[in-house]
């Protein structure tokens, strides 16, 4: 490492595993290693208690039973099993699916999967800030529709959709709804409930738990949401999800839970707080940004910043102590400019002037002030050298 650690700025990307975190998980990948379906010895006893722990912990957390909630690998196979077995669950062959073009590419390109195999996919648009017309959203409704599927919080601009609002049209309509919340559980309060979704995806690695594990909350209604497992095998995770569980990761997640809701009544605040100070430091010093997303419904955590006459490429390179992102991690590397962007109405090159700050448990005031200046600073320079007739 240099003179400055780098900074973490790129909390919508991954979080570090909570060192409380690390320590629950530890003993199960040694003393207590054990199969959580083995029936006949305390090893699988004690894996199957801890891996049921966890699932109320993870439960509770969205205000759910534990029987509505699914392990899997992460959020991008919860969706999938969401999306691809709710459609095959459903012996619903020629009917539509209706999502946002905000979505992530988990979504979006399983729509597109579902497309190819016969569905009828429609992809809604958003207003400036990123937000679904409830309106345009009732429109688009039909006799056909089987499923909604519209995000909770916005990986890339942070905006927080209207889910009661949706979820009272779809449940009146007949049409069930599922909703990506991995950007918000465990950031925001998030209550199945009050929200009113019946599927619902999000991710351990998201609210500072382990890699490589997810959950996929189903609501148990009658009669029965149906939902046709994508992977087949021993029945695991009641015939939803076969595989041995990862009894480690579970454990993480569940710790994750727990320390996500012990926090959340006073950290989103702390986080509001320094994200706001950043943003104003950033725009009182050069004046010329525009700040992407919705101005009140979005995460605390997230700024979006478009740098007019700037390259966030450029940007990037200019101040490597400084962990950031254009657009989002997945489709970062790829010359397109990010299809979030793109949906608000932004030009190209604008899209291509945006950067993304995600703030988190471990970001500090300090850690704030110097990432304000040295944006600061690298967009003046880019901006001079512009002016100057110099290729950025
Ligand atoms: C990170 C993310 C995903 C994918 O989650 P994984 O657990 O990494 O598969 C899906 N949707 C959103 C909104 C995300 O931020």
């Amino acid at each position: 490492m240099g003179p400055h650690r780098t900074i973490y700025l790129d909390a919508h990307a991954t979080t570090p595993v909570d060192e409380r975190v690390l320590a629950a998980m530890l003993p199960y990948f040694t003393e207590r290693f054990g199969n959580a379906a083995s029936k006949q010895h305390v090893y699988g006893w004690e894996a199957e208690a801890a891996v049921e722990g966890a699932r109320t912990e993870i439960a509770s957390l969205i205000g759910a039973p534990p029987r509505e909630i699914t392990f899997t690998s992460g959020a991008t196979e919860s969706i999938n099993l969401a999306l691809k077995g709710v459609a095959e669950g459903s012996n619903g062959g020629g009917r539509e699916i209706v999502t946002v073009a905000t979505e992530h590419r988990a979504v979006l390109d399983t729509c597109r999967t579902l497309e190819r195999r016969g569905w009828t996919v429609r992809i809604l648009p958003v207003d400036r800030h990123g937000r679904l017309s409830i309106e345009e959203l009732a429109a688009a409704l039909s006799e056909r529709t089987l499923l909604v599927s519209v995000m909770l919080a916005n990986n890339e601009i942070g905006t927080i959709q209207g889910l009661q609002a949706i979820s009272s049209i779809c449940s009146a309509r007949g049409v069930l709804l599922h909703s990506d919340a991995t950007q918000a559980v465990g950031n925001v309060p998030v209550d199945v409930n009050a929200l009113g979704v019946d599927l619902m995806s999000f991710s351990a690695h998201k609210m500072y738990g382990p890699k490589g594990i997810g959950a996929l909350y189903i609501r148990e209604t009658t009669p029965r949401i149906r939902v046709q497992a994508q992977v087949d095998g021993g029945g695991h995770e009641r015939g939803l999800r076969s595989g041995t569980a990862n009894v480690p990761a579970a454990v993480g997640f569940g710790a994750a839970a727990r320390i996500a809701r012990s926090a959340l009544p006073q950290e989103p605040a702390r986080v509001r707080d320094l994200r706001d100070r950043f943003v104003r430091l950033v725009e009182s010093t050069l004046g010329d940004v525009v700040i992407n997303g919705h101005p009140d419904f979005r995460l605390p955590n997230n700024a979006n910043i478009t740098f007019p006459g700037a390259q966030a490429d450029g940007l990037m390179m200019d101040m490597k102590d400084i962990a950031v992102s254009a657009g989002s991690a997945c489709s970062s590397g790829a010359p397109e400019p990010s299809h979030v962007l793109r949906a608000l109405g932004l030009a190209p090159e604008l899209a291509r002037a945006t950067l993304r700050f995600g703030l988190g448990r471990l970001t500090t005031e300090a850690d704030i002030v110097y990432a304000a200046e040295r944006v600061a600073d690298v967009v003046m320079k880019q901006r001079e050298r512009r002016i100057a007739g110099v290729p950025a």
